[in-house]
């Protein structure tokens, strides 16, 4: 049963937090060379607990970069189930630091929160994971279920020498599912299972005309204006509806179920017309704001430039114009395949009298989903439920988490998203902070969880 280490977690809870604090007082900024030491004994500090509560075939596995902590606990015995606990120990840079309320290395507990760079984002749920592990080995002196931890120093810069590695030595980190504490909740104290996010694509749409700008006096009338051609082409891509009208682009999109509608109509969702400004929402037909955001696919131009943008008029035909698009995109739709139709929707309905050039964006991502009834989402949800007294709302998001793609896409088994983030937490800005309750209550979740595999 938990009790005894949800006693233990009690028991021990000053020691946690100040074994916290010691973790949270190394400035781990990954993105800064003068910082590099320090990121390395952040690392150490996860090793040596890994180490300390009986942890094996640990690892500071050495990259280009800040090093990736490895180390398993596999004695639960091959019917047991294998997770690969996924986090890391690095941190965003803390400047300004004179907007900070106090030390960004010097964790501070005030309004039932701790102030502190990485106290959410994401050391902090990095070491409950710790000390959950911890607590199991000492009451029960065994984990429920096999563990593979990997715990990285790069997230915050791009995660690109962990995708090398993991890329070279897939099976080392092979396990069942995975789970990842590196999120957040919609609100404090509101259980969150965040099952999907988007993937994303780009492109950039060149239009050229004359081979310099013109006077539109003596050529107004005799050539095609390369930005009004650039708005014509772009006006063939979305309609009124807030459709997108590309030839193909629905084709791989599975239709929302009645049962996410219900799922996605039960969260409390922010109110669009306060947080944005904007005087009406506008979303695909058939779906809310909350629909689209969350699970349908979005076509947005970005920035559009060209001509003259300075004070007052200046009467010419600009020779070029620029369009910047990213498409956020969904479960089952290939990034790369949204790109080659952009692209010949493009050929196919280019203005007459310019060039179009499309350059198309390196970057993309896959989106991702889990589905909301596989068991071990389940699980979770009711692990959260038992923990903070509330029923868990089931949420997708617009954003992408590349790491969380990336993994997907290497291994096809489900990711388990147990953020206890907030709203509130302030990540990457100063005074990042993280509430006491998510740290007590994210541990409860995590021991419940965990005791679901016994
Ligand atoms: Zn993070």
């Amino acid at each position: 049963m938990s009790e005894n280490i949800l006693d233990y977690l009690k028991e021990n809870r000053n020691k946690n937090l100040s074994e916290l604090y010691d973790f949270l007082k190394i400035p781990s900024v990954s993105t800064d060379s003068e910082f590099k030491d320090d990121v390395k004994r952040a690392g150490e500090y996860v090793y040596n607990y890994l180490d300390k509560i009986g942890f094996s075939n640990l690892e500071v596995i050495e990259t280009k970069g800040h090093p990736i902590i490895y180390a398993e606990y596999m004695e639960a015995g091959i019917d047991a189930p294998t997770v690969l606990l996924y986090g890391h120990y690095d941190v965003q840079p803390a400047d300004p630091y004179e907007e900070w309320l106090s030390d960004p290395f010097n964790p501070e507990e005030r309004n039932n929160r701790i102030y502190a760079r990485g106290a959410s984002d994401d050391k902090g749920q990095v070491f409950m994971h710790l000390a959950v592990f911890e607590a199991f080995m000492k009451t029960e002196g065994k984990l429920p279920l096999n563990v593979k931890v990997c715990i990285e120093g790069e997230e915050e810069v791009g995660s690109e020498n962990l995708y090398k590695y993991l890329n070279e030595n897939k099976e080392k980190f092979a396990a069942d599912f995975t789970v990842i504490s590196d999120s957040g909740m919609v609100a404090e104290g509101q259980p969150t299972i965040l099952y999907g996010l988007k993937g994303f694509t780009g492109l950039e749409i060149e239009v050229t005309g004359p081979s310099q700008d013109l006077h539109s006096g003596i050529y107004g009338g005799a050539v095609k204006n390369p930005a009004m051609a650039l708005a014509q082409l772009l006006a063939t891509m979305k309609n009124e509806d807030e459709y997108i009208t590309v030839d193909g682009f629905y084709e791989d999109v599975e239709d929302l179920t009645e049962n996410e509608r219900e799922l996605i109509k039960s969260v409390e969702g922010e109110d669009y017309l306060e947080t944005t400004g904007a005087i009406e929402t506008a979303s695909e037909k058939g779906y809310t704001a909350k629909e689209h955001t969350m699970a349908r696919p979005t076509f947005e131009v970005n920035g559009i430039y060209g001509g003259y943008q300075g004070e007052g008029t200046k009467t010419i035909i600009p020779s070029t114009a620029t369009a910047k698009i990213t498409c956020r995109i969904v479960p089952n739709q290939d990034p790369k395949k949204i790109q080659d139709l952009l692209e010949q929707h493009i050929e196919k309905h280019k203005p007459k009298g310019v060039n179009v050039k499309v350059k198309k964006e390196k970057l993309s991502a896959k989106a991702y989903k889990v589905e909301p009834t596989d068991e071990l989402i389940t699980r979770a949800a009711k692990s959260y439920q038992k923990a903070f007294e509330k029923e868990a709302v089931f949420v997708r998001m617009g954003g992408s988490i590349p790491v969380v793609e990336w993994l997907d896409d290497l291994y096809k088994h489900p990711i388990v998203l147990l953020g206890f983030g907030t709203p509130e937490d302030r990540l990457h800005s100063p005074n990042e902070s993280f509430p006491l309750s998510s740290f007590d209550l994210g541990m409860e979740t995590i021991v419940h969880y965990w005791n679901t595999f016994k």
